[in-house]
């Protein structure tokens, strides 16, 4: 790795609420609460017309009425944002192949590689922030820096549509009264640890005596010290970085829960579909059809049959998860259901004995490329699926991809 590095972290402002300002325009330029989860009564993001009552990510909506009794009040769409998430993370991928999901409105993006194709960092941020403003009426603030640590500070000093820039010799003037808090990583509880140790800015943090700081925090408290210093060498890492894909698969919260097996087939048929577009993408076939569902009480299993014959097809992915769901007694109604394809292997002329796919593939294409390039809002996901404990019914804004790690260490070490 090269020793200097550009590394821009892009922040979208605002994010559920602007995009349902821009899905549905009457609410453009007012107060705009999205709120989600199963009481529907936390707000979990609002637009900045709404913040500027005073309302914030976290209150109830009765609070958030007090402060702005023009509200409006919009109920989550996880879906929609994930779409709009990862077709902008697609766009990044068109700057470098260094993009890394931090969170489903945060990335980072290295583009110490393609500051000779572009320009310099400030005019690939323009032409980043442009563009999402353009496509998706969207903005965004950046930070450009040296490291992921300094860029994420530096995206947060300024929103929303902000551009700031972090030059290294910046660092020790900024850090001497920066409170330590404000580093991504040290959350609260880490921050009242720090602060029972008399830490309160970075310079306290990159002043004390390391092995007082590793005898406190162990092995993270050297990590602490050079964060305190504005040092950060963690790399950005993209998806799945040449991973082979051991298995595809998909699965889905519903909307609501089901009871019905052919309102279960139909959602079965649409993940069938999903799965068998990404394995025909990847040039793969799978023997092995593993169906998950999980039940209103959240309880979770799974069924799996082997076949001797191969396929991507997205019809006999689905004609063989129904024969699965047919050997099933619901004992509840199912709030999730999950298709995996396992047991993969390359592609074969035979493998089309099956009906071939009814549309051409070039038909496909174009939301193939926007889904599959930065798929991992639902590839990885299931064969994560049997460790989840839950998948939420909004995704909350610190939700994040399988795989994705954070910058700095968690609180816990
Ligand atoms: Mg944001």
């Amino acid at each position: 790795m090269s020793p200097f590095r550009t590394i821009l972290h892009i922040d979208m402002n605002a994010f559920f609420a602007a995009v349902e300002q821009q899905s549905r325009p009457a609410l453009r330029g007012r107060p705009v609460a999205v709120i989600g989860g199963g009481s529907r009564t936390v707000i979990t993001t609002c637009s900045y017309e709404a913040r500027a009552f005073g309302v914030r990510t976290g209150m109830r909506v009765g609070e958030g009425r007090q402060l702005c009794s023009d509200l409006e009040l919009v109920v989550a769409d996880p879906r929609k944002y994930a779409d709009t998430s990862s077709r902008i993370m697609a766009l990044f991928a068109e700057y470098t192949p260094l993009v890394e999901v931090f969170s489903i409105d945060e990335a980072f993006l290295d583009v110490t590689g393609s500051l000779r194709l572009f320009g310099d960092a400030r005019r690939i941020a323009h032409l980043i922030k442009a563009r999402i403003y353009h496509q998706f009426g969207l903005t965004c603030s950046v930070g450009i820096a040296s490291n992921k640590l300094l860029a994420k500070l530096a995206s947060d000093m300024q929103k929303p549509d902000g551009l700031t820039e972090l030059a290294d010799a910046d660092i020790p003037r900024l850090f001497t009264t920066l409170p330590v808090g404000d580093l991504c990583g040290v959350g609260p509880r880490l921050q009242r640890q720090l602060h029972q140790l008399g830490i309160r800015t970075c310079r306290d943090l990159a002043t004390y005596p390391l092995p007082l700081l590793k005898r406190r925090f162990g092995v993270i408290g050297a990590r602490l010290q050079r964060m305190g210093r504005g040092e950060d060498d963690a790399p950005v890492r993209p998806e799945v970085a040449a991973e082979p894909v051991r298995s595809v698969g998909h699965s889905l919260t519903l909307d609501r829960d089901l009871d019905d097996r052919e309102a279960i087939a139909i959602e079965l048929l649409q993940l069938s579909e999903r799965v068998g577009r990404r394995a025909r993408r990847y040039g793969l076939q799978g023997r092995t059809i593993h169906l998950t569902l999980r039940y209103a009480d959240f309880t979770t299993f799974g069924r799996q049959k082997s076949y001797i014959e191969a396929t991507n097809s997205s019809r006999e992915i689905h004609r063989r998860a129904l024969g699965i769901l047919d050997t099933l007694v619901l004992e509840q109604p199912v709030r999730l259901l999950g298709v995996r394809l396992d047991n993969l292997e390359t592609e074969t002329t035979q493998g089309l004995l099956f009906e071939v796919d009814q549309r051409p593939r070039e038909v496909n294409a174009a939301v193939d490329a926007l889904n599959d390039r930065f798929g991992s809002f639902s590839v990885t996901y299931a064969s994560l699926l049997d460790a989840l404990p839950r998948q939420p019914l909004v995704i909350a804004p610190s939700w994040r991809p399988q795989g994705i790690r954070y910058t700095g260490e968690s609180e816990e070490g």
